[in-house]
């Protein structure tokens, strides 16, 4: 029988009725109380169109104080929320949206005509239309039932086609609280949630915010003043980021120092090259890097405050709820990531095939490769997929493109590997660059000053942009059609 636990948002609302839930750059706030209140009478509304317990509900907004409420009414219905990256093109979310069994979509206001557009058989309700309809008087949840499936997320699709991952109220539970065992709770905390609520990143925010009873600072989208602006004025003590989102940052902070009271910068959803995290310690920003994925309902590893320094270029250790191991790993140690834990997925929806390929006994295969130190802490090193072997030699192209983004002129690096007679496979790089009179040249000394012979690419290949998908991650296996 599954654990009962009372609605979180029902509970934080009777502890904490007058704290701020959520606060928006306009400074205006919504109180647990509000926030309950408001998301309580959106589910009567929503009930009146039918969506039930179980039913599939499709969440194509982005980052609002309507989609806050949308997500918590569908909990109060018992309701599966499906969130669609609004970047997706038709043919992708109409995959998602098939795949997913979605029955409606609700769209944000601004949005709900780009849907609507698309010409999907199904109903789709800007937050607005909502609110226009009549509440039904149908009972709400008092409790959750923390087996029970609450959201369905897409895998960015980076190595394949995305994967449906089930999220139960238990999953997100234990990522709230694993988190909170190794960031801690503090009193004045207020966590900045600018990473969209459709990625694992943003969504988790909002269940830690009901269920640490914590103010979050809603931003609508990335925006690096914007982000400097909360952290420097608006007494955020944690923020959530990506790379791309950190190297702006710290290139707009220049000489200044982040107020002390800031006290994490949690980074996380792909690799960090060196010489950013380097350039942050230097700067002082207090970086934790962290290691997940849609699978482990966000981080599931997380470098602790007090090794951030000391071991820079870790990902950290496994959260208190789960373990950790590498398995089949090589000569240096470097093997497949596997993980176990409590916020880890039962499966992939409707998807028995590739959830026994993923998790064996509870264990879940990354696909990612990483290694341990002599501590325990976690390197990760790079996509399985994309390893390179050359000459019976490993190459790892995020070790090549993050020293080659070190270098000045260079912007974005992509490297992958090209079909060689004599070595079976080559690296090659792909390079968009900010100062448009680096050579090829310049590239190659650069990198054999920097990198082992057979690490350095054969060739090197200038582009306007790299490909990416809708959640703005480096499709490796697009880059050699750049050469066509
Ligand atoms: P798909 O599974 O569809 O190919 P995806 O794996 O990119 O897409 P996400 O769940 O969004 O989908 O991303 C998780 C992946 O991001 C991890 O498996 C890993 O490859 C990468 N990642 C996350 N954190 C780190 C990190 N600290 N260092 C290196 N890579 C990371
Ligand atoms: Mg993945």
């Amino acid at each position: 029988m599954s654990e009962i636990i009372p609605h979180w948002l029902t509970k934080q609302a009777s502890l904490s009725p007058n704290d701020t839930a959520l606060e928006l750059e306009d400074g205006s706030c919504l109180t647990f109380n509000d926030l309950m209140q408001k998301s309580q009478s959106f589910a009567k509304k929503l009930a009146s169109q039918g969506v039930d317990k179980g039913t599939k509900v499709g969440l194509f907004s982005n980052n609002c104080t309507e989609m806050v409420i949308a997500i918590h009414a569908l909990s109060y219905l018992g309701a599966v929320g499906v969130f669609f990256n609004i970047r997706l093109t038709e043919k992708e979310l109409s995959f998602q949206i098939k795949d997913a069994d979605v029955s409606s979509i609700l769209a944000a206001d601004g949005l709900a005509n780009q849907i609507n557009n698309m010409n999907f058989s199904l109903q789709i309700l800007s937050f607005a239309d909502v609110c226009k309809l009549k509440e039904v008087n149908v009972p709400l949840a008092t409790e959750i039932a923390l087996d029970d499936a609450f959201t369905i997320m897409y895998t960015s699709g980076t190595t394949g086609n995305p994967k449906g991952v089930v999220h139960t109220y238990g999953n997100h539970w234990w990522s709230a609280t694993g988190s909170a065992l190794n960031i801690g709770i503090h009193s004045n905390d207020k966590w900045l949630a600018v990473l969209p609520l459709f990625h694992i990143g943003g969504l988790s925010l909002l269940l830690k915010s009901v269920i640490y009873g914590m103010p979050i600072y809603l931003l609508e989208k990335f925006d690096e003043q914007k982000v400097h602006h909360a952290i420097m004025n608006c007494q955020v003590t944690i923020a959530s980021v990506v790379t791309v989102m950190l190297h702006r940052l710290i290139d707009l902070l220049g000489e200044e120092d982040y107020p002390k009271s800031f006290r994490c910068m949690l980074l996380g959803g792909g690799p960090a090259p060196k010489g950013l995290l380097e350039k942050s310690k230097d700067k002082r920003v207090p970086v934790f890097q962290s290691y997940g994925m849609t699978e482990t309902s966000s981080q599931i590893v997380t470098l602790s405050p007090k090794d951030a320094l000391r071991k820079l270029g870790s990902a950290g250790k496994s959260l208190f709820p789960a373990q950790l191991k590498i398995i089949d790993a090589n000569d240096e140690g470097i093997g497949e990531i596997v993980v176990k834990g409590p916020m880890v997925t039962k499966g992939y929806y409707k998807n028995k095939q590739a959830t026994a390929k993923s998790i064996q006994e509870g264990w879940l295969s990354t696909g990612d490769l990483g290694k341990l130190d002599e501590e325990g802490f976690l390197y990760v090193v790079d996509r399985r997929k994309d390893l390179i072997i050359s000459g019976g030699e490993n190459i790892y192209p995020s070790e090549i493109e993050s020293v080659l983004s070190s270098m000045v002129g260079v912007k974005e690096v992509g490297v992958t590997g090209l079909e060689d007679l004599k070595w079976g496979e080559v690296p090659i790089a792909f390079i968009v660059l900010d100062d448009a009179s680096v050579t090829e040249v310049e590239v190659l000394q650069y990198a054999s000053k920097n990198l082992a012979k057979y690490k350095v690419p054969k060739k090197i290949n200038f582009e306007a942009e790299l490909p990416r998908n809708a959640s703005n991650k480096l499709l490796r296996n697009k880059l050699r059609e750049l050469m066509q």
